[in-house]
């Protein structure tokens, strides 16, 4: 049995009245969250206000990125042993947001998973396609080619070590959600890819879906074989909304 996940992925969004309110919220009502795990992603900056607030709750916390760097000259940068400094459990890797801003490329993602390994950091590996890529029947050579990367510097081993967040570019801060069957397909396949290398790695890997989640289609997604939980945007950002989403997930 996979447990599920749901996770916020607060982007650059915040302040520390913001903050306070948010993980107040979630806090408040989170003891009705069975079986689901929970976490949030805040901004770097928040990160010891989140683990002020969380330590000793039900719910974990993680940073958006890092570095592939363990310390130096470089930056601007935040590295896995800071995030680890301040009780981080996740580091999320590879948001597409990242890959289109910033040019990530797979391999570096792959090495930002490695780093994220060494720091004791469980890395939450974001994937997917964009609209031109689905359109053009690209989505599943695009998530192979994503996923063999990771495997061809670190090995399935790695790769079991975190969650995969299987999220369709042109689902994110849409609106636009994913069907069921469609998100699905694309979980299934990537299931399948991963059982190529390892079926142990494959059965117990969490892979989740992000892209336009909220409470209302969370059920449903959430209810297919191969979906164990959400990586959420948007809807993280109203506790009652990402709560909603937490008890879809039981
Ligand atoms: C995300 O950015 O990871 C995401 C899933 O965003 P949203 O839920 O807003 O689509």
């Amino acid at each position: 049995m996979r447990q599920p996940l749901v996770a916020g992925n607060w982007k650059m969004n915040g302040s520390r009245e913001a903050v306070t309110e948010l993980l107040d919220g979630i806090l408040a009502e989170v003891g009705q969250v069975k079986t689901a795990e929970v976490a949030v992603c805040p901004p770097f900056v928040y990160i010891p206000q989140a683990q002020e607030r969380l330590t000793g709750s039900a719910v974990a916390w993680g940073g958006q990125d890092l570095s592939v760097q363990a310390s130096g000259a470089y930056t601007g940068e935040v590295a896995g042993p800071m995030l680890a400094d301040f009780g981080c459990k996740y580091v999320i890797v590879g948001h597409s947001e990242r890959r289109t801003y910033h040019g990530e490329s797979d391999e570096l993602v792959a090495q930002k998973f490695q780093a994220a390994r060494r720091a004791g950091l469980v890395p939450i590996f974001c994937i997917g396609e964009t609209l031109d890529e689905r359109e053009a029947g690209a989505t599943e050579s695009v998530v192979a080619r994503q996923v063999d990367a990771l495997i061809q510097l670190g090995g399935v081993g790695l790769l079991g070590e975190g969650v995969i967040a299987y999220e369709p570019v042109w689902a994110i801060g849409t609106g636009r959600t994913a069907t069921p069957a469609q998100a699905q397909e694309v979980h299934g396949f990537i299931r399948s890819r991963v059982a190529q290398q390892s079926a142990e790695v494959a059965a117990g890997i969490r892979i989740l879906y992000g892209g336009s989640m909220k409470p209302d289609n969370a059920a449903e997604l959430i209810a297919q074989p191969d979906i164990d939980g959400g990586l959420i945007g948007g809807a993280s950002l109203k506790a009652g909304d990402f709560l909603g989403i937490c008890r879809a997930a039981d």
